[in-house]
């Protein structure tokens, strides 16, 4: 597991969210460590290059 920072797009904090890069591309829902607002985190693995991107947005429910 690497940790990766992701910017909330509610407080424009940072703070780190734990991912394993092996398992591909994926979007997950967690909530801001420091307003606790539930954050969509897109995740995007380039398995050939092994660049991880990590783009947050508001959860659209
Ligand atoms: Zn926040």
């Amino acid at each position: 597991m690497t940790e990766y920072p992701v910017n909330c797009p509610f407080c424009w904090e940072t703070f780190n969210f734990l991912l394993d890069p092996d398992q591909g591309s994926d979007r997950v829902t967690v909530d801001c460590e420091i307003c606790c607002r539930a954050v969509a985190v897109t995740v995007q693995v380039d398995l050939q290059t092994g660049t991880v991107s990590v783009s947050a947005d508001r959860e659209s429910d």
